[in-house]
């Protein structure tokens, strides 16, 4: 008998179609929500699938064979997605970041990236899990791509193909990296998930390795995103323990964020071997400096990686609304904006049933 289990609820459905409000001032570039977050960087997702299986992210019992992905008609279009890029430009937005799924499995990805890179004062980068940069990393680069951040959980090779579950060895992404380097695509952000009992031990052979490269390695705690991975705040590496533990072996001393609201606290060693940088978005809450809208690959737009829920704007692309009418529904759902989960988090919230990470982009 088939065993899976089907949700009875596809949290993807979940989206309203935005008013378009009659008032349509000009955008001025200081958009800001209730809690006065102006909006500054727009995360792209392009995709919602991966070539990985990640166990925290999209585990194999969920996104099997089965799994519904997105048909080809329902994802937004190069042109509708920089149509919605440019209107976020006028509202104050002033990077980009393309993410999934994994982006690079989207085809002809560079055409996209020279599209958002020629828009004015734009920044564009993408999050990748790096196996796919040998092949694209120069074209990346000169379509207008700025950097790269690639993923790595593990240097060592069963626990990371334990985590990636798809027998991918460290060798590949450490291939990517190089690639992407050469490229001149850095400097490069190297992201290690770190969840307790599956990849803590891989902290320090991390930091070791990468200390002194020019890559900057950040650590993320493990978070409730989705609601597939099974969260448990027992499995959260505190960042301050991230700290401990490296800086008992390399001393190591904070330093000054590079711009407010950025998400990584940045760390120093002490005899000059580099940063490294600490996302403790479970154990220290960054709300209250979030510039961030997320655009789903189906042209739905969320204000929080922990949302419930979206705001459909492919309706509005693709029935025929003017820019200032887009512009203005974009305008009203972040103006509209309230949300603070991280801040709120408990371990009842971490049942709510959110929006997939694959789907929303990380
Ligand atoms: N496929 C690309 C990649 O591997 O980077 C981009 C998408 S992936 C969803 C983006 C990032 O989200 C990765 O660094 C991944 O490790 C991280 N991520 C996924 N699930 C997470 C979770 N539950 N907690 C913390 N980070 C998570």
């Amino acid at each position: 008998m088939n065993q899976r289990v089907i949700p009875l609820a596809d949290e993807r459905q979940l989206a309203r179609r935005p008013a378009i409000p009659s008032d349509r001032p000009a955008p001025d570039g200081r958009l800001a929500d209730r809690r006065g977050r102006q909006v500054r960087d727009l995360r792209i997702s392009v995709t919602d699938r991966c070539n990985f299986r990640c166990v925290y992210c999209m585990p194999k019992s969920v996104f099997d064979q089965d799994y519904a992905f997105l048909p080809r008609n329902a994802l937004l279009s190069f042109e509708e997605i920089t149509r919605i890029a440019r209107l976020f430009t006028a509202h104050g937005v002033r990077k980009i970041r393309l993410t999934g799924g994994e982006p690079l499995l989207r085809r002809n990805l560079e055409d996209l990236i020279a599209q958002l890179a020629a828009l004015p004062d734009m920044e564009v980068t993408l999050t990748t899990n790096g196996v796919l940069l040998p092949r694209k990393a120069r074209a990346l680069k000169a379509a207008g791509l700025a950097r790269v951040t690639v993923s790595l959980d593990a240097l060592d090779d069963a626990i990371f193909r334990a985590m990636n579950d798809v027998d991918v060895p460290v060798a590949d992404v450490l291939a990517g990296i190089a690639a992407a380097d050469a490229a001149g695509l850095g400097p490069i952000k190297i992201n290690m998930v770190v969840k307790r009992g599956l990849n803590d031990s891989e902290i320090l052979p991390m930091a070791r390795h990468f200390r002194g490269s020019g890559h900057i390695l950040r650590f993320i705690e493990f978070m409730d995103v989705g609601s597939s991975n099974g969260w448990r705040m027992d499995d959260v590496v505190p960042s301050a323990e991230v700290i401990r533990r490296i800086g008992a072996e390399f001393p190591l001393e904070a330093t000054d964020p590079n711009y407010t609201g950025e998400v990584a606290e940045r760390w120093r060693y002490v005899d000059g071997g580099g940063e490294i940088g600490v996302i403790s978005s479970v154990t220290q809450a960054f709300c209250s400096t979030c510039t961030r809208a997320r655009l789903s690959t189906e042209g739905r737009l969320y204000t929080c990686l922990f949302a419930q829920s979206g705001h459909d704007l492919r309706p509005l692309l693709r029935e025929g609304c003017s820019d200032e009418e887009l512009s203005a529904a974009i305008g009203a759902i972040w103006q509209d904006r309230n949300d603070r989960y991280s801040e709120l988090r408990t371990a009842a919230t971490a049942d709510l049933r959110k929006i997939e990470m694959s789907y929303i982009g990380g």
